[in-house]
């Protein structure tokens, strides 16, 4: 069975502008695509990733201004963790440190160093040593952090799941994810070429989560092309889950549906990838629209409070 890294984690935020901030200068990502939620075009949906916008590396946001916050539980993602290399973790620390996002270091389950952080909304993230793991990114953006500390990409994200078995049956038999041998429910899907890891969390209490501000909507994992997309499709409909059918996001494909244990789950293709409407060296500058809502730029655009990088 092919493996199914992380493609992206799409997250909110009720505060845009300390948000780019946040995720560009300290996180040292690079803003690759400024869009517009595309079913909710009064939205921005901020992209932020390597400097090649590579699949995997990739952490967005809509902008919910009056959502309320947060409220971890079943159904939810708890933590996003980004891969770093090790010798840059001390680094990474007194950054965090300094920008007040107050951090602690610590090992995962398999025994990896880590630094866990907030960022000004509470989101919970966290950066691990990925000791050369398969699949980083090989283009970072060094804009504001050098390049041999710089964020790879996403290594994985924790999840509260209100059914662990249908969430576990999914990780396996669709994603290609195998339990960890002694972990408390850390799964990794891994082969020559890429990485990815996610850890099982049964809920402490009844109470479903909400998805508000500081919190995820949902995770992607990668999928090579449409052919896959559409076999997998198959795959959760025969488990009698129901799907979004298939979505033409324009800078990839998608299906969404939500896993048994509550969180919505899309599937993404690699490509056509985010330098398909500008080229690589101005992604992210401008407001960029697929060509279906191109026509409504002008009154989109008035819809949308002025964000400067
Ligand atoms: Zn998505």
């Amino acid at each position: 069975m092919s493996v199914h890294s992380i493609h992206h984690v799409t997250a909110v935020t009720a505060q845009i502008a300390r948000n780019l901030e946040f995720y560009t200068n300290t996180l040292g990502l690079r803003l690759v695509k400024k869009s517009v939620n595309q079913d909710d075009v009064s939205a921005y949906h901020l992209f932020y990733a390597d400097a090649a916008g590579s699949p995997g590396t990739d952490m967005t946001f809509f902008d919910w201004p009056s959502i309320g916050s947060n409220s971890p539980g079943p159904g939810t993602v708890s933590l996003t963790s980004f891969r770093i290399p090790g010798e840059a973790l001390e680094w990474w620390e007194a950054r965090l440190e300094a920008a007040g996002c107050f951090p602690e270091t610590d090992q995962d389950e398999l025994g990896r160093s880590r630094v866990l952080f907030s960022d000004p909304e509470g989101q919970s993230l966290e950066l691990v040593d990925d000791s050369g793991l398969p699949g980083g990114s090989v283009h970072p953006w060094t804009a504001q952090v050098a390049a041999e500390r710089a964020i790879r990409g996403i290594n994985g994200v924790d999840l509260i799941s209100a059914r662990p078995q249908g969430t576990i049956r999914i990780l396996s038999e669709i994603l290609g994810y195998q339990y960890v041998e002694g972990s408390e429910g850390t799964f990794e899907a891994k082969d020559d070429t890429t990485y990815g890891c996610i850890r099982l969390h049964e809920p402490e209490a009844r109470r479903v989560g909400r998805v508000g501000a500081g919190g995820v909507h949902h995770v992607a994992f990668r999928v090579k092309d449409d052919e896959e997309l559409l076999a997998i499709k198959e795959q959760v409909e025969a488990m009698g889950i129901g799907t979004s059918g298939y979505v033409d996001r324009f800078y990839f494909h998608s299906l969404y549906f939500r896993e048994p244990g509550g969180v919505l789950f899309e599937l993404a293709t690699d490509g056509p990838g985010f330098a398909s409407d500008e080229s690589q060296e101005t992604l992210g500058e401008k407001l960029a629209l697929p060509p279906f809502l191109e026509g409504r730029r002008a009154q989109i655009e008035a819809g949308l409070k002025p964000l400067t990088v």
